[in-house]
């Protein structure tokens, strides 16, 4: 696994879970009262497992993809990733990848700038980290638009962008909310391939988030938030 150094060694054969969430409660206070969101969820995402994550809006979806990334904090509960409660922003830097359905690129910067931004905030930018960039723009189609800041590309294109960022590091685990929410239903398909295909390819596991049943049916588990648990 010398190319993969965030993804654990399996155990006995098993998957070794990249992520494991244990009992996770959350609610926001909202005004006066306390909105429940999450009422207990256990996941275990095994290594370069795809895990796609139904539910209506509002269900807590974007919630629980904050609590797997450990950007936010649950109120009960715990996430351990690959093994360790500890997710500082340093190693969160490699060891996820996200991807959001708003892209949200630096607009200021290249595609190739935006890719690099993600290697340079995880330790640096070598020769290494450079071949890698040329070959994630061209896997995710943009190998000509390295040059072109985000307001030249299109929704599609700036997803690919995002999605190549998200890889740049040899993530173990990929999380994506909604990641073709603002795309029509072809380049939305386009994405999707995109997605699973480099996720299979660099051994990272997915969490998928989408209101698309047959994206959610191409993942390897599914799961529906309802109520704050999984139905
Ligand atoms: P989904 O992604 O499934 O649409 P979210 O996780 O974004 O759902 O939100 C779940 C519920 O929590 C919604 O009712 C939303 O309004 C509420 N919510 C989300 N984030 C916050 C917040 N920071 N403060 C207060 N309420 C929030
Ligand atoms: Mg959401």
């Amino acid at each position: 696994m010398s190319g993969f150094p965030n993804i654990p060694t399996p155990v006995g054969g098993a998957r070794a879970p990249v992520v494991e969430a244990r009992g996770l409660v959350k609610s926001y206070l909202s005004g006066e009262k306390r909105l429940g969101v999450l009422a207990g969820i256990d996941l275990t995402v095994g290594e370069g497992e795809t895990v796609g994550i139904s539910g209506e809006s509002g269900s807590g979806k974007s919630t629980l993809l904050n609590l797997l990334a450990g950007l936010d904090a649950p109120d009960a509960g715990a996430v351990t990733w690959g093994g360790r409660v500890e997710m500082s922003a340093a190693r969160r830097a490699t060891y996820l990848g996200m991807v959001f359905q708003a892209y949200y690129l630096l607009p200021e910067l290249t595609a190739w700038d935006n890719v690099l931004l993600a290697a340079r905030m995880a330790g640096g930018v070598d020769r290494a980290v450079k071949t890698r960039a040329t070959e994630l723009l061209a896997a995710v189609g943009l190998a000509e638009r390295g040059h072109h800041v985000p307001a030249m590309l299109s929704g599609g294109e700036r997803q690919r962008v995002a999605l190549a960022r998200a890889l740049i590091n040899r993530p173990a685990l990929l999380v994506a909310d909604e990641p073709t929410g603002n795309l029509d239903e072809r380049t939305g398909e386009v994405v999707i391939d995109l997605l699973l295909r480099l996720t299979r390819e660099t051994g990272a596991a997915l969490v998928l988030v989408t209101h698309n049943p047959a994206h959610v049916a191409r993942c390897e588990r599914q799961l529906h938030l309802h109520q704050g648990r999984f139905e």
